[in-house]
């Protein structure tokens, strides 16, 4: 199948074109025809699949059948994203495709000015790509009138959920006009997922591309093992003696990323640290740096990493691996990107023998393990409870959440700060958590009244068979891998 075979117009199509794509992925395949019949959509869909094209063209040519001149606070089409990588990432992409069409656009998040973005809102804008909780913070404010959304696309919404973006996303969709379309792509389905599309989507089409774990096909994985004494002595020797010239590095902590870079400096690598604590010019400028190749190394923690994409990206490592398995699937999706090969190399300590074998157990496969001679663990070092922060002990997220809380306090973050520069809403505190949150965490933010958001039984049935295909990477199973640690 070839692009022109989906009904997209010719301005368009030529945009596509000049990115050198000819063949569109499954999931453009699949989704470009049903968004542009004006359908909803439920997508089992992660990044790295071509998904942002594959709703931003569709959605572009049906924006583009009516002439209508957007009036002041109004908007046309919403996307909403978990973080501000993605959003900037979702806006390039409607900046590239959309440059033979005319609309206007705007990125709305947090961590930087608000009154340039209400400025924008004030005139009217066609097509907003948010982070919810600036958003929400906008509307609060009367700066959006979102009585003419006529598509409505939220992004990664497992990943927005599991951000705990749930009750802002809630609110959002009650300022939202009941007739329009809308979209919903998410990795994994877990029963808040389901709740939020039940209530949201009408009659949607469900479109299924490969599961999470081909991805990882395409990549080639290798574990080390090494001391975690001797992790950063190890990286420098693989990234001089392979000429690595791009490597995305992932710790477990900002602290960590922050010492690491550091580390990697003195030892002559050029490097940048991307996360949650670093001001939004700050990430914008190690990710900038990094894409222009003026920095070797990216060291950077999952939640920043969601939405990084960069074309062709050869090496991913593991500097520590991941509390949650399926973090790991995400770590590794950087690179090996629409059919790209990639490399992921996981250092791995003796404390983290266990959440190896979990990783394991959860894509279903063994990766391979290179033994490297000068790098021979001590067998008398003995396994460590993992220090997840500062202060932080074996508990997952419960010490991580109190630190952030803490250190948030002192940091000018996300979405932190209101149009008075005062009050902090929590959803900033949430941006920024490091990983997924536990499983106490998650039952606390269950809905109050079930009954209120019972799922529709036809959609319950779809999405039951989706799990029952993908049994591995439905939040479910990741819950499941959580309790039986
Ligand atoms: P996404 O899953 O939307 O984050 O896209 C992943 C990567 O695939 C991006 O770098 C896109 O530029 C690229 N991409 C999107 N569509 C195609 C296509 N049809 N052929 C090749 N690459 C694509």
């Amino acid at each position: 199948m070839k692009f022109t075979d989906l009904g997209l117009r010719e301005s368009l199509l030529k945009a596509v074109k000049e990115e050198g794509y000819t063949t569109p992925t499954p999931i453009q395949q699949q989704a470009i025809p049903v968004v542009l019949q004006g359908k909803d959509v439920l997508a089992a869909a992660q990044t790295g699949t071509g998904k942002t094209a594959g709703f931003t063209l569709p959605l572009l040519q049906r924006l583009s059948e009516k002439k209508i001149h957007t009036k002041k606070y109004k908007i046309r089409a919403l996307i909403l994203t978990p973080t501000r990588e993605l959003a900037a990432q979702v806006a390039q992409s409607f900046k590239t495709y959309g440059k033979y069409l005319h609309f206007t656009q705007r990125v709305i998040f947090g961590g930087v000015g608000i009154n340039p973005q209400l400025a924008d809102l004030r005139r009217g804008v066609d097509i907003v790509i948010a982070t919810p909780g600036r958003l929400l913070d906008i509307a609060g404010q009367k700066g959006i009138d979102f009585s003419a959304v006529e598509t409505l696309v939220l992004d990664e919404a497992d990943r927005m959920l599991d951000m705990g973006f749930i009750h802002d996303i809630k609110k959002l969709l009650k300022m939202m006009p009941k007739e329009k379309q809308t979209l919903l792509f998410s990795a994994t389905f877990s029963k808040e997922i389901k709740q939020l599309a039940s209530g949201l989507l009408k009659e949607p089409v469900l479109i299924e591309v490969a599961r999470e774990n081909t991805t990882a096909e395409q990549v080639s994985q290798v574990v080390h093992y090494v001391d975690k004494s001797r992790k950063r002595e190890l990286l420098s020797q693989l990234i001089k003696s392979k000429d690595w010239r791009q490597v995305l590095v992932f710790t477990r902590t900002k602290h960590g990323a922050n010492r690491l870079t550091k580390q990697l400096e003195e030892a002559g690598i050029s490097a940048a640290a991307i996360h949650g604590n670093k001001s939004q010019g700050a990430r914008t400028k190690a990710l900038a740096a990094f894409k222009a190749n003026e920095v070797r190394v990216l060291v950077a923690t999952d939640i920043a990493a969601r939405g990084i994409d960069i074309d062709q990206l050869p090496h991913v490592v593991n500097y520590e691996l991941p509390n949650v398995p399926e973090d790991y699937v995400h770590r590794i999706g950087r690179t090996g990107r629409a059919g790209q090969s990639g490399e992921a190399v996981s250092l791995v300590c003796v404390d983290e023998h266990k959440l190896l074998f979990d990783i394991e157990k959860f894509i279903k496969s063994k990766i391979k393990k290179v033994h490297i001679e000068a790098f021979t663990p001590d067998p008398n070092i003995k396994a460590e409870p993992i220090q997840n922060g500062r202060g932080g002990g074996q508990k997952r997220g419960g010490n991580r959440n109190k630190q952030n809380t803490r250190k948030k306090k002192s940091n000018v973050g996300a979405d932190s700060i209101s149009a008075h520069g005062k009050k902090k809403n929590n959803s900033s505190k949430r941006a920024d958590m490091e990983s997924a949150p536990t499983e106490n965490q998650q039952k606390k933010r269950k809905p109050k009244n079930p009954h209120a958001e019972k799922i529709g039984s036809d959609l319950q049935a779809k999405l039951d068979a989706l799990d029952k295909k993908k049994p591995s990477t439905g939040a479910g199973s990741r819950q499941n891998n959580r309790r039986k640690k």
